[in-house]
């Protein structure tokens, strides 16, 4: 079968030629319907640590159940799955939670899970190595659904924990409308009565998000200017609630500049900037790191895309193109998400 391999720090990744796998005893053999391309690949491949060994990349996965390993119980081979992403330890107080997003291993474990260190989902098959981390699609399409499993899973984690706060007459923001901000300005729609500000610097993702329901887009290219005219926009009282799907230093800046007392700056984005201390300002703001999302949060999320309520956006393209498509998305030239089929 055909895989697209990271090979090293720095190095493009690979489309290789390997053996099609066999599940071992209480494993799972799942046969990929569509292996979504995270922007956090380009992050591995750009500064993956130099220990990392070759793997298959994908983490964002879903297909159909090809092969039950010995003892595999309660799953038939057809049944359409998803794939939830980080594999924690499964037996410590978190995972127990079905939170392996916080794993309390997570520091001795071998690998992050497939498609982080272990072989992910671009490929023709993928081992899962426990039945705990499929969730049934029902009659969902495992191409427009791969996406769930991270692209919606980890705004809406991030989205969940600030509910309390974005009350209606409240603002978020997003900021970064991509593979992830696309779902995220979905979920903010299905479960927060929030007014709705979407950020970007490109007009095309800004005219994505006002289509998907965000109520006011600002384009923050100047980042002064942006963040004066959301402060205008929310009437002088601020911003509650800043999700940040970037993360470099311009994008967290622009969120300390907008929000008001009281506050949460949710940084989701990896993009390596940092956030200076200065004296408790503003006030009650809180600073929220929140990673991927747990099991039953995928559920969740599969439950809001069968009533109808998001629906990534999706481009899919062969799985031998993978080259040419993260340099797509390195040039900003992806739409919501791309989902490589084999
Ligand atoms: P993407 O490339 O699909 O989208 C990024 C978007 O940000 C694009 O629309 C781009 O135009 C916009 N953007 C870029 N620079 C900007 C700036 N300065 N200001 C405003 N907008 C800007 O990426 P994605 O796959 O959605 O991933 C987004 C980030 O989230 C990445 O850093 C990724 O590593 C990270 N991520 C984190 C988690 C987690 O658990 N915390 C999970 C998945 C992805
Ligand atoms: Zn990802
Ligand atoms: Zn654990």
């Amino acid at each position: 079968m055909k895989a697209v391999r990271y090979v090293g720090p720095g190095r493009a990744p690979e489309i290789v030629d390997l053996p099609k796998p066999d599940p071992g005893a209480g494993q799972v053999l799942v046969k990929i319907g569509g292996a979504g391309v995270c922007h956090s690949d380009l992050h591995i491949l750009d500064h993956g640590p130099a220990e990392l060994r070759p793997f298959t990349l994908g983490h964002e996965n879903a297909g159909w159940i090809a092969a039950l390993g010995q003892g595999v119980t309660g799953w038939n081979e057809g049944d359409p799955v998803a794939i939830y992403g980080p594999w924690g330890c499964g037996t410590c107080h978190s995972c127990q939670g079905s939170a392996e997003n916080y794993c309390e291993h997570h520091a001795s474990l071998p690998t992050y899970g497939g498609g982080l260190g272990s072989d992910g989902g671009m490929a023709d098959y993928m081992i899962v190595p426990s039945p705990r981390l499929l969730v049934p699609l029902g009659t969902l399409d495992p191409v427009m659904a791969a996406p769930l499993s991270d692209a919606a899973l980890t705004p809406y984690h991030a989205i969940k924990s600030a509910l309390p706060l974005l009350t209606p007459d409240t603002t978020a923001v997003i900021v970064g409308v991509g593979g992830l901000g696309h779902m995220a300005v979905q979920i903010l729609r299905a479960l927060s009565p929030a007014r709705l500000i979407a950020c970007d610097v490109d007009d095309s993702k800004l005219a994505h998000a006002r289509n998907l329901g965000a109520d006011h887009v600002v384009n923050t290219r100047d980042g002064r200017m942006a963040a004066s005219h959301i402060r205008d926009l929310t009437g002088g009282r601020a911003v509650k609630v800043a999700f940040d799907f970037v993360a470099t230093q311009p994008t967290i800046d622009l969120c300390m500049g907008i929000v008001g007392r009281g506050s949460r700056i949710s940084i989701v984005g990896m993009g390596g900037g940092t956030i200076a201390y200065t004296v408790n300002k503003p006030h009650g703001c809180e600073i929220d790191l929140p990673y991927w999302g747990s099991r039953t949060e995928l559920m969740e999320v599969i439950a809001l895309a069968q009533a109808g309520r998001i629906k990534a956006d999706v481009q899919s393209f062969p799985l031998e193109h993978a080259t040419e498509v993260y340099q797509r998305l390195r040039d900003g030239r992806i739409h919501g998400r791309a989902v490589l089929v084999p």
